[in-house]
């Protein structure tokens, strides 16, 4: 019989040929740990973007519907396809009618932009800010990362047997916390600070390439900043805290974001889409 010691060895020894198995690299050039298969992770945005559609209050009125995707279709014609993109390159692009300045985007193709966020985005560049970044926490695959640094925190070995539990109900929450969108279920797990500033660095490379100026994310920010003084900070904010350093970064990226951007409106990339009038109660 093994004794704990030995069997602990083996373990580690299991665990580890798992890790290195399991990491990849993200399109900024850094290694990250991936316990979770991009068809399993599009399954798992796919199932909570079913349930957010269920609970939620999907708008009807055509014109911001009309407006939200004239400003997401030219970032989508851009993205990198592959990797942790859907399989079959397609998106679904949902409005919501809810007042909290919110917006996600899940694996699986799925982006959520409540009613509430144009309220706050108020110019097409600073909500395909917004869209690119939430593009970016998808194709880094941040939710994976996030969901297999919590399983490996749980348990070291329950990363040997994640390929056959994770789709159980008790790693519900872990999944829905680790994509992002974890405020219906009671989950909130703000993005680190390192996945934050990857997302906006890919973000506005994304809606520069789109033909949107990426001097408007710098906006973005600076007015999501303000607002997180206020009484009620957007509920974007407790995920995407705004800071000083976000912002600085962005200011430095924008000589060659400026680039692509010009690039993309020489080649006739000049979106021109019109806000819909604000609904009252925003
Ligand atoms: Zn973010």
């Amino acid at each position: 019989m093994m004794s704990t010691h030995a069997r602990a060895r083996v373990g580690s020894g299991v665990v580890l040929a798992v890790l290195i198995a399991a990491c990849s690299t993200t399109m900024t050039g850094r290694r990250q740990l991936t316990l979770i298969d991009d068809e399993k992770m599009d399954a798992l945005g796919v199932a909570a973007f079913t349930d957010i559609k269920q609970q939620g209050k999907v708008e009807k009125d055509r014109r911001p519907n009309t407006y939200v995707r004239c400003v997401a279709d030219p970032i989508l014609a851009v993205i990198p396809k592959g990797g942790a993109a859907p399989k079959d390159g397609r998106w679904e692009v949902i409005v919501f009618d809810d007042s909290t300045p919110n917006a996600f985007a899940l694996p699986g193709g799925k982006i959520g932009v409540h009613t509430g966020m144009l309220a706050v985005a108020t110019t097409q560049g600073q909500l395909a800010a917004v869209i690119g970044h939430e593009i970016g926490h998808v194709l880094l695959r941040h939710g994976n990362e996030r969901m297999s640094q919590s399983i490996v925190a749980q348990s070291a070995m329950d990363a040997g047997s994640v390929a056959l539990s994770q789709t159980r109900p008790e790693y519900r929450d872990a999944v829905v916390g680790g994509l992002g969108v974890g405020a219906q279920y009671g989950v909130l797990l703000p993005f680190s600070r390192k996945h934050e500033s990857e997302a906006d660095v890919v973000g506005q490379r994304f809606m520069a390439q789109a033909g949107f100026n990426p001097a408007e994310a710098i906006a973005l920010w600076k007015k999501m900043a303000k607002l997180s003084q206020g009484t009620q900070p957007p509920e974007w904010m407790s995920t995407h805290p705004a800071n000083e350093t976000r912002i600085e970064n962005l200011e430095a990226n924008l000589p060659q974001t400026r680039e692509l951007y010009l690039g993309a409106r020489a080649r006739g990339k000049r979106p021109n889409c019109v806000p819909p009038p604000v609904p009252s109660g925003n």
